[in-house]
């Protein structure tokens, strides 16, 4: 028998992506930074930020130009590709999910308020690909800043 309400890991990928959403330094994460390291980027990592009515991490942030990037994880954040409720125990995940894509709005919506630009990038967009996406974000940012 089977607790109601309790979910129940059924495979070891979906155990993985529990314990990733715990840590900081996804690999994804990893290789961007590398990847705009080798682009001669400067940038704080894990950088707090507090908004009046909750602190944040950025992943990746460029704070003098108030640019702040986030790596997101398809499962947690809700990608369209990848994110899709697991069919079993949907019930849990479904609100779990819907309060994740919540918060990331409000983080969003807090960051712009205070000045900030704000990319989201998907975790499964090619390092490469995504640190082209920083780099015009950030140019953008200097040309305004
Ligand atoms: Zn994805």
């Amino acid at each position: 028998m089977s607790a109601e309400g309790y979910p129940h890991p059924t495979s070891s990928a979906v155990v993985a992506v529990m314990k990733g959403n715990r840590s900081r330094d996804t690999l994804p994460e990893v290789r961007l930074r590398s990847e705009l390291h080798a682009l001669g980027l400067r940038f704080r990592k894990d950088y707090a930020v507090v908004l009046p009515d909750r602190r944040v991490k950025v992943d990746v942030a460029f704070s003098r130009r108030r640019l702040a990037v986030f790596v997101d994880g398809c499962f947690w954040h809700g990608c369209p590709e990848h994110g899709h409720n697991p069919r079993k125990n949907t019930h849990y995940w479904g609100p779990k999910l819907e309060r994740n894509r919540r918060r990331d709005e409000a983080v969003t919506r807090g960051l712009e308020t205070e000045g900030w630009r704000v990319l989201r990038l998907w975790e499964h967009v090619p390092p490469e690909q995504a640190a082209l996406e920083v780099v015009a974000a950030f140019r953008e940012a200097s040309r305004e800043g």
